[in-house]
């Protein structure tokens, strides 16, 4: 095979050099530039259809990041499109209620077991942060239990060993998060029950909640070991604190009727983001009717905005999940990640380089260990960033777009056919070649 040019091109490094006089770093999102993974201008997007991403010089990627996890469907799905188109010729904003809020609740109430009442919302941020609100609110305690390496989203009380592009750049707790705001945080291990039954000994009856990813996505792909989720719920069972999923990547994603369906754990409450609003800025949180009448105008806890279920978002978000509602979307998904997995751990064996795969629905990640199982932060921070780095541009250069840092999880879509996982695996035999 010849070697293919450098990617991306000198129109993104021309915009990039433009964007970083104007916006810190050149990006609207720390997870998107190139520092994690020797630095660099980022690739800039002019548009996507399927499994492709298409950059402004030109080049076309197979796409793995899916806008970190929305475009389950494949980007630009025609119905989502033209619901979109549909209701945008309508106006954009009331500032009062639609048909639209009812039926994605509706339609979320329906898919989710443990959600009988759902609150729209803007962003996975706000609605980790309304979720913490809310179990504080309801249960009159202070403390939240949270994981290292999870994360939800830039709220205060939350950026406290955090994952994603805080640990990629190593700030996993932040300047301007004063000491009080963080005094009710506390650390665990994920996939670690007894460093939570520490913390409820410790300090049982002030624990509101305790927070997770049900599978860690912001420290690669980490599903739970057996019997974690369980134990969750349990401790929270004994010390009358609320489990909070944050399902903000998990959620129609691990399965289509999120992950909490498919460990057959039951969460008081629901953080959703990402696929509920099918590209969309939409978050949501849901919980038993009893939980979310805690919030206002039903009860006293504090939780408003302008933007929130916003018409264009609700748009995508019931054209997305009609379509997952009944397991299709999963079923198409299911052999191509096979597919994909296999054929990664084959070429990684050929060329003798040490790669464990994990996944979970339609989530999966890659580890440059000799570890058949990576289950702990510890083990995943153990991992060789080196090979990680060179294993990405290489990609990058012959067409396939993964996340730039071996802290994020790979997402697949129902776009992602067979020529696009064949394209991959051939990128993938030239990239282990390049780590090797
Ligand atoms: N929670 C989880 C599990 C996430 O993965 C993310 C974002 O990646 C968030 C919360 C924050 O969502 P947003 O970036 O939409 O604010």
């Amino acid at each position: 095979m010849s070697e293919p040019a450098a990617r991306p091109g000198p129109r993104s490094a021309a915009l990039f050099e433009r964007a970083r006089r104007f916006t810190p770093g050149g990006v609207n999102s720390p997870a998107r530039t190139f520092d994690g993974v020797g630095g660099g201008a980022p690739a800039f997007i002019d548009r996507a259809s399927g499994a492709r991403i298409h950059d402004v010089d030109g080049n076309a990627y197979v796409d793995y990041v899916g806008s970190f996890g929305p475009m389950i469907l494949g980007h630009a799905d025609p119905a989502v499109i033209e619901a979109v188109q549909k209701q945008a010729a309508k106006g954009l904003s009331f500032g009062a209620p639609t048909g639209l809020e009812v039926e994605l609740a509706e339609l979320i109430c329906d898919m989710v077991d443990s959600i009988e009442s759902v609150r729209m919302v803007n962003s996975g941020t706000e609605a980790a942060m309304t979720a913490i609100r809310l179990a504080r609110g309801h249960t009159g305690r202070n403390k939240i239990l949270k994981f290292a390496g999870n994360y939800h989203g830039h709220v205060d009380a939350l950026l406290v060993n955090a994952g994603s592009g805080a640990l990629t750049l190593g700030i996993p707790g932040s300047p301007g998060v004063p000491q009080s705001v963080v005094d009710d945080t506390l650390v665990a291990t994920y996939n670690d029950l007894d460093s939570v039954a520490e913390a409820f000994a410790a300090h049982g009856d002030e624990i509101a909640a305790v927070m997770v990813e049900p599978v860690a996505g912001n420290m690669n792909c980490v599903p739970p070991v057996e019997g974690f989720l369980e134990g969750l719920r349990a401790l929270c069972d004994d010390h009358g604190a609320l489990l909070v999923f944050d399902e903000v990547m998990t959620g129609f994603r691990v399965h289509p009727a999120c992950a909490q369906a498919h460990f057959g754990v039951t969460p008081d409450v629901t953080a959703l983001g990402k696929i509920v609003g099918g590209g969309m800025p939409v978050g949501a949180v849901g919980a038993s009717r009893r939980v979310m009448e805690t919030l206002a105008p039903t009860g006293p806890v504090y939780q408003a905005g302008t933007l929130s279920g916003h018409p264009l978002g609700m748009a995508a978000g019931i054209a997305t999940l009609s379509q997952i509602r009944g397991g299709a979307v999963h079923a198409a998904i299911e052999p191509r990640l096979d597919a994909l997995v296999s054929g990664l751990e084959a070429r990684a064996r050929r060329h003798g380089v040490p790669l464990t795969v994990q996944r979970a629905g339609a989530m999966f990640g890659l580890f440059f260990t000799d570890a058949s199982r990576v289950t702990r932060f510890d083990e995943v921070a153990a991992c060789d960033g080196a090979a990680f780095r060179r294993f990405f541009h290489a990609m990058l250069d012959h067409g396939v777009y993964l996340a730039p840092s071996p802290f994020e999880a790979a997402f697949i879509s129902r776009a992602h056919d067979e020529e696009a996982i064949e394209e991959t695996l051939n990128a993938a035999d030239a990239a282990f070649a390049a780590v090797a």
